[in-house]
This record gives structure tokens, C-alpha cells and sequence, in this order.
């Protein structure tokens, strides 16, 4: 196959550069290991800020984000015995809207299929060649076992932390921090207890009121890492869940409710440099990771590919290639704001043995919940800065 974009992976950053392309009269090509089914089910992200909203809007994305999302002004941060709300709307004039990357993928994947796009699902052995050249190459073995070649101009590897486009940079500058502890996470077929999330510290360990929609919730808690989620039973969840989360507190209950998802997830952030070589550009996870607890994978993801695409437009149809050359400097500048964000909402909200660590935390809290300067920056970096920024 010949094309101008050869992307690989079919997630979000995947799915909406091509869109993204598509409306700048680029075509694209992607490969993706899973199958359709497979990804759009990928229980995972679910917070939107407004840039990732405003940009899905505008590229005809917005129909059933706009009627079954859930427009959040704030969170609600919490300690034991007191919860505030930050209202982000009256802050910075901004807010969030709950809306699952499962129906971010799923809107996408209706998009490019209308729109014609050429997605080979269920390939294997993935492999970038000669990035350093105006005609890269990406090879893979497909569905049917037959091998596959898709020639093009450019590259983007757009395959998670786990892909191989990332080790095909070489000597990049790696940056990694592991968090000594995980999240369990689970999906529950129960009303939300709560309006807008709740952030909870609590000297048991972190946990998360998040919801997916008003019959579905999405709860986390800090767990140690290697924490094998057997040892977990349902009841086990709900009655950490009730204590960190403040049951009982002024009046408000958690509703628990049967559980359908249960799984593990293990915290770290994780940056690699240049985001380019060559012809080939690194979007979304397969350049960096946060921790979940700041929101900002999927929507760094989203503000990766919204440069990305544009600059890539210029390069192909304008050929003017200095858009392109500037991407992984431009990227990075808010991959380095989110990845510090996501390590600061990390570190001020999940427990550690140090009882120093904790007074310093609580006092962080506090600080936030009641000096604006503390909360508007808190709101700036958690509805999102622009893209671009
Ligand atoms: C378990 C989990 C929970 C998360 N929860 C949250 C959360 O609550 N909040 C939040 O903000 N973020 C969360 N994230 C992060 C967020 O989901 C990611 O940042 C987001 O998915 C990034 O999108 P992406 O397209 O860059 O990568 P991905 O969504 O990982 O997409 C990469 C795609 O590439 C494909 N691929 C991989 N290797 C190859 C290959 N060799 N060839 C072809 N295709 C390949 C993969 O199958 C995948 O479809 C979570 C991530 C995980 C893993």
C-alpha cells in the first residue's frame, strides 16, 4: 500500500489524527493489533478537558458527546471530616465533561469508517523502516497471516506505551518515575453518590468517586503495588471505599451497587525525547505516560495530535516543513505542565508511610480549598490550558 500517513494504532490519538488529517486532505493508512470490538471496549480515561471537547466539537465529533456527556464545573477535594468544592467554571470559565474513551473511540470509529478510512485491525509483528529517509516504511504481518507493507511519507506511532515506534528513535532521553503504589479500580452498575468527583485523602490511602454515566460509577483506591485484585472481594471495596470516601459524613452515603469490572492498575510517569526522528512522530502514549490522577492521558493525547496534524498538513500539502520541525519541542512544553501536574495531584492525595509527608499534604489541601491563587491553578491545569500551550 502507498499513502502519506502511516499511522500505527487505532486509539484515540490514532483515530482522531486521521480524522484530523482527513479534513486537511491527507490521507492516512492504520494498523492496529486488536480488533475494532476490542479497542472501542478498552475500559480506560473518561474525564475530557474543554480544549479536547472544543476540538472533537469542531471536527464533527460532538453530536452524542453534546447529549449524553456530563458538564462538570468542578471536583469536590476531601479530607477526613471536611470536603470542598472548587468550581473551576467560576475560577477560570472553564469546565470538564465525563464522557468515556470507550465513546470517544467509539464516535471515532463510526467517523472513520463513514469517512472510508483504511484501518487493517489484528496485524502483528509491527516494525518502522528507514525513518531517516522521505520514504519510511512500516511492515506488519495481517489478520490473514499474509505480510503487509504500507510505504508513505511519514510515520506516527500512535501504539501506547507498549508499541515498538517509540524504540525506533534512537538514543532518545528517557525521564521515568514508578509510584511505590497502584490503583484498584472498579466499574459499578450504581447511580453516582456524588455530582462531580471526589478527590479523597485519607490516612488508609487515596480514593476516587469518578462516574461514567448517571447509572454507572467508577470508583478507585490506593492499594500497594503487586496487590493481587483476588484478595479484593466486592464487599472488601465497598467498605474501603464507605471509610475513605466519608460515609456517613454530614449526611452523605455511598450507594454500592454490583460490580462489573475490577482490575489493577499501576501508577507512573514517563517522558521520552525528540517526539520526532526523521519521518516518524511519536503522539499520545507512545511518547509519555502520567499517572491517572491528574486526567490528562487521553486529553495529552488529544492535544498531541491537534498539533501533529496540522503541522503534518503543512508538510505534505504546503511543503512547508517548519510546523513539523517544531512538534516535538512545541508537544513537549505541555507533556512537561501535565506530567508535572499529574506527579503534584499524585504525590499532595496518595498516602505514604511518612507521617511528615501526610501534615505536608493536609496542609497543601487546605491551602487549596480555601486561597483562590491556590485553587485557580489547581483549575487551570486540571480544565485544561490551550492547545498549544
Ligand atoms: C488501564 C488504563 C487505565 C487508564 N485510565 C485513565 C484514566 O482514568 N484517566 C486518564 O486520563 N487516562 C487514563 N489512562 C490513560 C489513557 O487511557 C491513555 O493516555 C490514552 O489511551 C492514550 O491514547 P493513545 O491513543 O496514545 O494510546 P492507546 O489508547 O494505548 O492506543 C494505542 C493503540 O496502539 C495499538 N498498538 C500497540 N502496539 C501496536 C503495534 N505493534 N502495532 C499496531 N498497533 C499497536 C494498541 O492496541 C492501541 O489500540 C489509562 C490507561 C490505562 C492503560
Amino acid at each position: 500500500m502507498r499513502t502519506q500517513v502511516a499511522i500505527i494504532g487505532a486509539g484515540p490519538a490514532g483515530l482522531l489524527l486521521s480524522q484530523l488529517l482527513d479534513a486537511a486532505g491527507v490521507e492516512s493508512v492504520i494498523v492496529e493489533t486488536r480488533s475494532r470490538e476490542y479497542v472501542e471496549a478498552r475500559i480506560r480515561a473518561g474525564i475530557l478537558e474543554q480544549s479536547t471537547v472544543d476540538l472533537l466539537r469542531s471536527c464533527g465529533l460532538g453530536e452524542r458527546l453534546d447529549t449524553e456527556g456530563d458538564v462538570h464545573r468542578g471536583i469536590h477535594l476531601q479530607w477526613p471530616r471536611e470536603r470542598h468544592h472548587l468550581d473551576f467554571s467560576e475560577l477560570i470559565g472553564r469546565t470538564v465533561t465525563v464522557y468515556g474513551q470507550t465513546e470517544v473511540t467509539k464516535d471515532l470509529g463510526r467517523a472513520r469508517a463513514a469517512a472510508g478510512q483504511e484501518i487493517v485491525y489484528e496485524v502483528s509483528g509491527t516494525a518502522v523502516h528507514d525513518p531517516e529517509t522521505e520514504r519510511p516504511s512500516v511492515t506488519y504481518t495481517g489478520p490473514d497471516g499474509r505480510p503487509g507493507r504500507i510505504e508513505a511519507d511519514v510515520v506516527v506511532g500512535c501504539d501506547g506505551s507498549f508499541g515498538p515506534a517509540r524504540a525506533a528513535v534512537p538514543d532518545p532521553q528517557t525521564w521515568e518515575r514508578v509510584y511505590p503504589y497502584s490503583w484498584l479500580g472498579i466499574l459499578a452498575d450504581v447511580a453516582p453518590s456524588t455530582d462531580e468527583l471526589i478527590y479523597a485523602w485519607h490516612p488508609d490511602g487515596f480514593a476516587l468517586h469518578s462516574m461514567r454515566s448517571a447509572t454507572v460509577s467508577r470508583l478507585y483506591l490506593q492499594v500497594p503495588n503487586g496487590t493481587d485484585v483476588a484478595t479484593w472481594s466486592d464487599d472488601r471495596i465497598w467498605t474501603a471505599l464507605a471509610t475513605r470516601l466519608g460515609h456517613g459524613q454530614d449526611g452523605w452515603t455511598l450507594n454500592p451497587g454490583p460490580i462489573t469490572e475490577k482490575s489493577v492498575l499501576p501508577m507512573r510517569s514517563f517522558v521520552q525525547q525528540p517526539m520526532r526522528h526523521g519521518r516518524l512522530f511519536l503522539a499520545g502514549d507512545a511518547a509519555h505516560i502520567v499517572p491517572p490522577t491528574g486526567a490528562k492521558g487521553l486529553n495529552l493525547a488529544v492535544a498531541d495530535v491537534a498539533l501533529l496534524a496540522p503541522a503534518l498538513a503543512s508538510l505534505l500539502r504546503d511543503k512547508d516543513p517548519a510546523p513539523a520541525e517544531a512538534y516535538s519541542d512545541t508537544a513537549l512544553r505541555r507533556v512537561w505542565r501535565c506530567t508535572h501536574f499529574s506527579w503534584w495531584m499524585t504525590t499532595m492525595l496518595h498516602t505514604s508511610e511518612d507521617p511528615f509527608d501526610a501534615q505536608l499534604q493536609l496542609s497543601q489541601l487546605r491551602w487549596l480549598a480555601t486561597s483562590e491563587a491556590g485553587a485557580t491553578g489547581l483549575a487551570e491545569n486540571y480544565a485544561g490550558l490551550p492547545i498549544g500551550f
